[in-house]
This record gives C-alpha cells, sequence and structure tokens, in this order.
C-alpha cells in the first residue's frame, strides 16, 4: 500500500511529475478520487447495521515530525477501522492532537538556553506556559499532509486537543470518577525522578530510558564504635559495597541478613608482609579487622593473604554502632530519632550475591531504604536537593551535581577520593549495568524520596488480567509475553508531574486538617471559588482570601481550615 520512499516523496514538495514513481502516481490518484468523492466522510455516514465500532486514537506531539514508528502504527490503526467499516460499523475516526508535556517544555527551555527548573520559575511559569502553547503545532501541516499520503483515514480538520479547555475538563471528571472510587491517593515515597527535569515519572517513563553504562562502585568500610559486643578488640570496620557512592553521605545505617553467616578476617599488609628485615624475620603483619558476609570473602579479597578470626550470625552483628562516613547530619543537635541512626539492622532484602551481603542503608535514595526507614525510626537525611545538587551541609561535596550529565562518574569520584583519605575506601571497581534515563533529557536518573499523587493500580490487577483475557494479539506471543509481563507487574500509576504545562489535578487541600476536595468540572470550581470563566492553568491563582493554589504543580489548597463551608462534605467522611 505504501512504503517508505512515497512518504519521502510527499514531503519533497519540489518533486516534478516526471521524477515520480508510477505507484506513486497511482496512490496520488487514488487519494484524490476519495477526497473529491468524500469517500472516508461517506463511509462513516453509511447504513451501519452493527451500529458503532469505537476507535480510541492516542494522538501524537506535533512538535516533531511523523517518522516510521508512527508510520507503522498509523496502518494499523487504519486497517482495523477499514475491516470494521465493511463488515457493518460505523467507526468515526477523530484525529486528536497531544499538546502538554515534557516534549514540548523541553523545547522551549532548549531555545531560552534554560538548564534548571529554576530559569522557569524566574521567567514566569505564565510566560513559559504561553511560550509552550506556541510551539504545539510546530509540525502540524507536516502531518496534514503524511498522514493522508500513506491513505489512513481521519478526520484531521475538526481535531481534538489535550491542551482545550474541553478536553481537560474530560480529563478532570475523570480523575474525579477514580478519586470517588478511591483509587487515587498521594504518598510519600522514593521513586525515579529526573534531576534536570526536577519531576517524578511514571514507571513506564522510566522502563523507556534504560541503557547500559559504566558507573563507578564501592565498597567502604565503617568503623565499629563497639566491638566488643562481638568480642574484638581494637579497629574493627564493616564493609558495605554500593554502585551510588553519592548516596553515602546519605547512609543512617547497615543492613544484614538475620540468616546470613558473617566473618570477621584480617587481611596482610602486602608492603609489611614482603619486607624481610634482614632476613632475620618473615612475620606477616595484619591490617584491622573486616567484616562482610561469609559467602562473600574470597571474592573481595584476591590479592591478599588472610586470616579468618570469627563468624556470627547476622542477629549478633545487629545493634553494633559505627561512625558515619561524613559527619554533616550526624553532628546535628536536631536531627530527629538521631538516637537510632548509624546501626546496623537486619532486614530480609539482604542478600549474598553480590557486595558484602551488608547493604548501605540511605532512606532517601531507595525504596528498601525507605521501608527499612520507617520500620526502624531512622533519621531521614536528604543530602541531595530535587535539582541533583548536594546540599551545603555537606561541605565536602555542596554543589555537585550527583550525576552531571557531561561526566557522570565525577562526583562518584570525589566521593571516592574523600572516602580514601579518610581511610574508609576498602576498593573501587567499575561496574556495568543497565540504567535509566530521562526519556526526554537524557539525563540519568535517581532515586528520590518525594511526594506523588498514585492511581491504584495493584488492587484492580485480577479485574485487569480479566478485562485483557479476551484480547487478541498479533503477534500472538505478545498476550502473555511483553504486554501480559507488563501487566503482571504493573504498580501503582504515578500521575503528577512536578512540572508547568499539563493539566492542573483538580484537588483543594486544606492545609491544616488535610481536607480535600475535588473538582470533576470547571463550573464545580467556579462555583466553589465565586470566579467566573477561570483558566485551569497551573499559573492561575484565584485572588481569593480563603483559597490559594499551592505551589505544587499537582493540586492546590485552601490557605485557611475553617471555616471552609466548601470541604463540609469532605470533613464528614473523614
Ligand atoms: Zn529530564
Ligand atoms: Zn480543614
Amino acid at each position: 500500500m505504501f512504503c517508505l520512499s512515497t512518504v519521502r516523496q510527499a514531503t519533497m514538495t519540489h518533486m516534478s511529475e516526471s521524477q515520480k514513481s508510477d505507484v506513486s502516481k497511482r496512490e496520488e490518484a487514488t487519494l484524490a478520487f476519495w477526497k473529491e468523492h468524500q469517500i472516508f466522510e461517506k463511509s462513516v455516514q453509511k447504513p451501519a447495521p452493527l451500529g458503532e465500532y469505537v476507535f480510541y486514537d492516542g494522538p501524537p506531539f506535533a512538535t516533531g515530525l511523523p517518522h516510521y514508528g508512527h508510520i507503522l502504527a498509523s496502518v494499523v490503526k487504519d486497517a482495523v477501522p477499514r475491516y470494521f467499516t465493511m463488515r457493518g460499523y460505523s467507526v468515526p475516526r477523530v484525529w486528536g492532537w497531544d499538546c502538554h508535556g515534557l516534549p514540548i517544555e523541553n523545547i522551549v527551555e532548549k531555545e531560552l538556553g534554560f538548564k534548571h527548573k529554576k530559569d522557569i520559575l524566574e521567567i514566569g511559569v505564565a510566560k513559559f506556559n504561553e511560550l509552550c502553547r506556541s510551539k504545539v503545532f510546530t509540525y502540524a501541516d507536516e502531518w496534514k499532509k503524511v498522514i493522508p499520503r500513506i491513505g489512513r483515514w481521519a478526520d484531521m480538520e475538526k481535531p481534538y486537543f489535550t491542551m482545550s479547555r474541553d478536553f481537560m475538563e474530560s480529563v478532570w471528571w475523570a480523575f474525579k470518577q477514580i478519586y470517588d472510587k478511591g483509587l487515587v491517593y498521594e504518598d510519600y515515597r522514593s521513586m525515579h525522578i529526573c534531576p534536570r527535569c526536577e519531576t517524578t515519572l511514571s514507571q513506564s517513563e522510566v522502563a523507556e530510558g534504560y541503557k547500559d553504562v559504566k558507573d563507578l562502585a564501592v565498597t567502604a568500610k565503617f568503623k565499629v564504635k563497639n566491638p566488643e559486643k562481638l568480642g574484638l578488640s581494637g579497629d574493627v570496620y564493616v564493609l558495605a559495597w554500593t554502585t551510588t557512592p553519592w548516596t553515602l553521605p546519605g547512609n543512617v545505617a547497615l543492613a544484614v541478613g538475620a540468616d546470613i553467616r558473617y566473618a570477621a578476617f584480617q587481611l596482610s599488609n602486602p608492603i609489611e608482609s614482603t619486607r624481610e628485615e634482614g632476613g632475620a624475620s618473615n612475620e606477616i603483619i595484619y591490617g584491622p579487622m573486616l567484616i562482610c558476609a561469609q559467602e562473600r570473602v574470597n571474592d573481595l579479597v584476591i590479592a591478599h593473604k588472610k586470616v579468618h578470626t570469627k563468624t556470627f550470625s547476622g542477629l549478633d552483628l545487629v545493634g553494633l554502632e559505627y561512625e558515619p562516613l561524613f559527619d554533616s547530619y550526624s553532628s546535628d543537635a536536631n536531627l530527629k530519632n538521631k538516637e537510632n541512626g548509624w546501626k546496623v539492622y537486619a532486614a530480609d532484602f539482604v542478600t549474598t550475591e553480590d557486595g558484602t551481603g551488608v547493604v548501605h542503608i540511605a532512606p532517601a535514595f531507595g525504596s528498601d531504604d525507605m521501608a527499612l526507614g520507617k520500620k526502624e525510626n531512622l533519621p531521614f537525611v536528604q543530602h541531595v536537593g530535587m535539582d541533583g545538587i548536594i546540599r551545603p551541609e555537606v561541605k565536602e561535596l555542596a554543589g555537585l551535581s550527583v550525576k552531571p550529565i557531561d561526566d557522570v562518574q565525577s562526583t562518584d569520584v570525589a566521593v571516592i577520593k574523600y572516602l580514601a583519605e579518610k581511610g574508609r575506601l576498602f576498593s573501587k571497581e567499575k561496574y556495568e549495568h543497565s540504567y535509566p534515563h530521562c526519556w526526554r533529557c537524557d539525563t540519568p536518573l535517581i532515586n528520590y524520596a518525594t511526594s506523588s499523587w498514585f492511581v491504584r493500580i495493584e488492587d484492580q490487577k485480577s479485574a485487569l488480567l480479566k478485562n485483557a483475557a479476551p484480547i487478541n494479539w498479533s503477534p500472538e506471543h505478545i498476550k502473555e509475553g511483553r504486554w501480559g509481563k507488563w501487566l503482571e507487574g504493573a504498580r501503582d500509576w504515578s500521575i503528577s508531574r512536578q512540572r508547568f504545562w499539563a493539566s492542573v489535578i483538580p484537588i483543594w487541600v486544606c492545609e491544616k486538617c488535610k481536607a480535600k476536595r475535588v473538582f470533576g468540572s470547571a463550573a464545580e470550581l467556579e462555583e466553589a471559588s465565586g470566579k467566573k470563566r477561570l483558566l485551569l492553568r497551573r499559573h492561575f491563582r484565584p485572588n481569593s482570601s480563603r483559597r490559594v493554589w499551592t505551589k505544587r504543580a499537582h493540586g492546590f489548597t485552601t490557605s485557611t481550615c475553617s471555616p471552609h463551608p466548601s470541604l463540609e462534605k469532605t470533613h464528614s467522611r473523614m
């Protein structure tokens, strides 16, 4: 029906008639006939004994040119409705434009030479959003040429826009439906964020950006303060391995496996042991006592001689205290739960597959870490801002970006240097692994504790699987394979982005009692705010004395708790 060369020809308007292939000319004649006789319109309006076949089309962005991926999907989106039309259905096909989100924001940021989210706040969200709006249809005309040229039927004259008021209201309506079913919640948890875009991403966005990269892994030495608990004396260190050295200033605990066996051992000092003083003595001198999982000792220590001293169960290690690697937070007298920090705890996620069988715990930078932090009331130390910059409290590393896009290892190198100077470095190595990157700006993502709004998916999984069962897939293996596996592993869906050019999440939150009110339409909001013709935008703030939008992109709030009659309904339910 088409080939890529015909698409290319379609966009090469300067090509003369004589240069076109016969195939191309024949296609153009057919398209002209369809257009002249309104064949598509007639196919939708003709009698449809079987009624309507509903086709929902996820719209493309017009900020990029159509490419092979769009064309492939377009052929399927054309063939299926044609088939059902021929079977006796009417199949309206409404074209749409995706107008919101990071793809457009990133284009504007690039044009303005912006590097950080704060650049946007400086020029103002209203101005930024207007610039985004002006870019939405950059390549719409190219799409309007290519889509009909490949023979796809769609009504591109009356498209829908995700930025239109009607559409955003329909998003609000849908949001309220799922909210009222108890399927929406806000949570503070560890998720992948893009430090450049300064926003959380959904699981599927994260999955899009995995790349094999070389990182630096480090095994750090944590000096035990109470070795007598193990019947040991002198310098004793617990070894813990991490592939994210930049998280070490956020360390507040170490985790061991209760059932794992641990060994204390000493290594020969290679310089001392080879020095034979006048041949009189070849006594080997051993370094300080080191502790790691017994199973891991031989992998960790290859070049040295070693002596085993003792073995312990993980539970024996629980309660050991150690000196923090950095004193930025341990020296803070006001730090909450400080008394529980910098100790060894048992956790069931610890394995001996790699590393040392001891896990460095930084509750602000990992979901296991955060769960253990909550369970054991550990101090919460977030030494990095959402922009990926190390905070001033960490004097030694302040101002460094944890994963700078032009030199992703540089901060890890700085951490390793610091550890070496402090005598806390056991070893370092290059580590190749698959690591997620931002699908829009290519910045390495980081695991970061932050708040986000979620839709409950896990609770709905059995219904989802049941509804997915009758779907026909081609090729068939996708059903149980890529799609089925994705569905089975689906997690609660993070729907909020801490960004600007998007639909606003229609929630008011009372700052004092946290009562919420959700709006399913602009009319409801207008009634509650007493304002007419509201702009449903992030940068809009009603000048009400009682209610303001929060600075958070995902909601707005009432500035006072009482009286707020419009929230009474919500109150009565609490
Ligand atoms: Zn990004
Ligand atoms: Zn209240």
